[in-house]
């Protein structure tokens, strides 16, 4: 069906195929779950012609897994290299407007594929972002596996959450959650995990750290798992032990521009609006110039994707998006605090993901 979407895409805008090169992209579209390496180097590139068979390129390491997983695709292996595949296949398929993801190949690659194709008479369109705006809207399969991984994101916390101690250092717990991860079945995390205590907190994506947490200061857990290559994204801010004046006083201001920015979010709102109902309440509270990011981002195959919830989007949010809303302050040598829920949009508000409420009422 997404394949069909796409072929529509292309024929409007009289596009003979499009080179699809990003990964979440090429799982969307083909089923086909290859890790990369590296940009450079990739497991696999998508040919989709506006009408026939589409392709799927790859090397021998991943020839039996994308055959095995892409069973629309007709799968070849790019011995040569993909740009020597392309020379003898794009004439064949008659090309002559070809498609690629202009924010998402190397600049040394471009060079190469606008030489060869000035050399077979092809023009070439610069696409960004076409597949992301298709996947911005999930579908109830899709929202069902994100459900599915929040769930099992909240076992996990809790386990860990459960047996925390003053003492135990920043990676430790951090190891604790993602083994957790894959023993109770998910593919892995969706990111490094954020494990910061006391002064590490005040940096937003900080790296766990040597340094044993301490009673009385708020410890930042943001962690993130797959299941089915959809991922979850959840934070919570704890303490060991009973929180002081200043941890709770912070605590209460998130907390309380977490519950309104989620009122706020509702199909047709704009991303900036949300942001700006939550922000305000930090902004009031004194603390504008302490929450620098965005009250959230779309979260789905990749665990940052549009939309992108922040004062600068006037894009409306609509309905089966699912967003994260994760408001925090941060004091440089203090600390943070950021509390981060995961929602769906619907017509008439929106869907709360999680069901965890640990020490989100202080
Ligand atoms: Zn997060
Ligand atoms: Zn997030």
């Amino acid at each position: 069906m997404v394949l069909d979407r796409l072929r529509v895409f292309l024929q409007r805008r009289k596009i003979d195929a499009i080179l699809i090169t990003q990964p979440e992209n090429r799982r969307y579209i083909s089923g086909y779950t290859g890790h990369d390496v590296s940009i450079a180097e990739s497991s696999g590139v998508l040919l989709v012609p506006a009408t026939g068979r589409p392709f799927l390129f790859t090397d021998s390491r991943y020839l039996l897994q994308a055959e095995a997983e892409a069973a629309e695709f007709q799968v070849e292996l790019y011995s040569k290299g993909l740009l020597a595949l392309l020379k003898k296949k794009l004439p064949l398929l008659s090309v002559k407007r070809l498609g690629f993801e202009s924010h998402y190949l190397l600049h040394a690659t471009a060079a190469k594929l606008s030489s060869l194709a000035d050399k077979l008479g092809i023009e070439l369109m610069p696409l960004s972002d076409v597949i992301e705006g298709f996947r911005v809207k999930k579908s109830a399969e899709e929202i069902e596996k994100i459900r599915q991984a929040v769930q099992l994101n909240e076992e996990v916390f809790q386990k860990v959450f459960k047996e925390l101690r003053p003492g135990q250092t920043e990676r430790q717990v951090a190891l604790k959650i993602e083994t957790l991860m894959r023993k109770k079945g998910a593919d892995g995390p969706s990111f490094d995990t954020i494990v910061a205590a006391g002064p590490n907190g005040a940096l937003p994506h900080a790296v766990p750290t040597n340094r044993p947490i301490q009673e009385g200061e708020p410890v930042i857990i943001d962690m993130g798992l797959k299941i089915n290559g959809y991922c979850s994204d959840m934070t919570r801010t704890v303490v060991c032990g009973a929180p002081d004046t200043k941890t709770k006083k912070l605590f209460r201001i998130v907390r309380k521009a977490q519950l309104a920015g989620m009122k706020a979010i509702k199909a047709g709102v704009t991303a900036r609006d949300a942001d700006g109902t939550a922000r305000k309440i930090i902004s009031n509270a004194g603390f504008g110039d302490r929450f620098g990011h965005g009250l959230g981002h779309g979260v789905g195959l990749a665990v940052h994707e549009a939309p992108s919830v922040n004062f600068r989007s006037r894009k409306k949010l609509r309905a089966g998006m699912v967003v994260t809303v994760e408001p925090g302050i941060y004091i440089p040598g203090w600390g943070g605090i950021r509390l981060e829920n995961m929602v769906v949009v619907t017509g008439n508000g929106f869907e709360l993901l999680n069901r965890d409420t640990t020490f989100l009422d202080l």
